[in-house]
């Protein structure tokens, strides 16, 4: 499809756009709270919030972080926040499967407590994480740990979620292990993948974000890959907006890959971060947030994402709290239907 002239939309898609709201940053507001309490955090370590699940004299911590996302940020879709506790982190299969249970069954408590509020229930997305290092620049399919190790986490969470997420993932190679592991052992349960994005637009494999698309979603003469489950949503997440644009960009250009987005109802979706981009030496979660990027900011994201390419998956990773989610609740709710996409899912 040709690109539309500056001002003139295309026609309202028949696929609905229903605009649906992430919550934002876990990990790292977990992580300052626990310093804040001075609870034997060490400030050097990476593994973020993972003693907000392993003790459980923190689970508190987590429970109201995720309700603050879900009533003054009126989230529809919160994630568990299980994301460091892996054993790419020194951590036991014992320690995952307590982790992921926790962490499922705090965040399905803050749904039912607030369920009443509106006549909506918001969604739980069970954490899939890369099993090893994220951010890591080049093709990591010859380092791939065994997907068995998905199955510890697939097991804990699945009683108290909705849906699983394979997110800041770097590489198709990486979701194909996430989807196949949710194929074998949750199938029944829908499947998203997110991927990080590169200062260029790429995802770390070098991969553009249609080659990633036309890899998960085509129908190939590959026996594995036929009998794979799709996705159902494809994500973009703890990147700079920046970035997550020349993604969205190669996406909307492509229009193959529209159409396989429309023909397989795959809806796409973006969290961006608030950090700078990843230096090779892995530097950025430690620099202060990116001041300049403020709600209004990733508002305005949000719009052009949404309007410009049919994104309905919008929320924020690292760095984004409370009050940047409900500032996209309050601009964006109730909008979609009256949004037509110029983008991926307009025909
Ligand atoms: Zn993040």
């Amino acid at each position: 499809m040709a690109t539309l002239p500056s001002g003139v939309r295309s026609p309202a898609s028949s696929f609905p756009l229903h605009i649906r709201i992430l919550d934002g940053g876990m990990g790292d507001e977990i992580y300052k709270q626990l310093l804040k309490k001075e609870s034997g955090v060490d400030a050097n370590e990476r593994e973020w919030s993972a003693p907000g699940l392993l003790d459980e004299t923190n689970h508190h911590l987590v429970y109201d972080l995720h309700l603050q996302f879900l009533q003054a940020g009126r989230a529809d879709v919160i994630t568990t926040c299980n994301f460091s506790v892996r054993q790419q982190n020194g951590f036991s299969d014992a320690q995952v499967r307590f982790a992921c249970d926790a962490a499922g069954r705090l965040a399905r408590e803050a749904v039912k407590a607030t369920a009443g509020h509106d006549s909506s229930v918001a969604m739980v997305a069970g954490s899939l994480p890369p099993l090893l290092e994220c951010f890591r620049q080049g093709p990591v399919t010859g380092r791939l740990r065994p997907e068995s190790e998905y199955w510890s986490m697939i097991e804990s969470l699945a009683p108290f979620c909705d849906l699983f997420l394979g997110e800041t993932l770097s590489s198709t190679a990486e979701a194909e292990q996430v989807l196949d592991a949710v194929q074998l052992k949750c199938p029944e349960k829908p499947c998203w993948v997110s991927f990080s994005i590169t200062k260029t637009g790429t995802l770390y494999s070098g991969e553009s974000a249609s080659q990633a698309i036309g890899k998960l979603l085509s129908v190939t003469d590959d026996i594995s890959a036929t009998h794979r489950i799709r996705p159902s949503a494809i994500l973009f997440n703890c990147s700079s907006p920046e970035a997550i644009t020349i993604a969205l960009e190669n996406i909307s250009h492509n229009e193959g890959c529209r159409d396989l987005l429309k023909s397989s109802r795959c809806e796409l979706g973006v969290y961006p971060n608030r950090y700078r981009p990843v230096t090779q030496d892995w530097e950025t979660l430690a620099q202060a947030p990116r001041g300049e990027l403020t709600p209004e900011r990733l508002v305005e994201f949000a719009r052009y994402c949404a309007q410009n390419h049919g994104v309905t998956l919008i929320g924020g990773c690292c760095g984004i709290s409370v009050e940047y989610i409900r500032a996209l609740s309050t601009a964006l709710k109730g909008l979609g239907s009256t949004i037509p996409s110029s983008g991926a899912s307009s025909s």
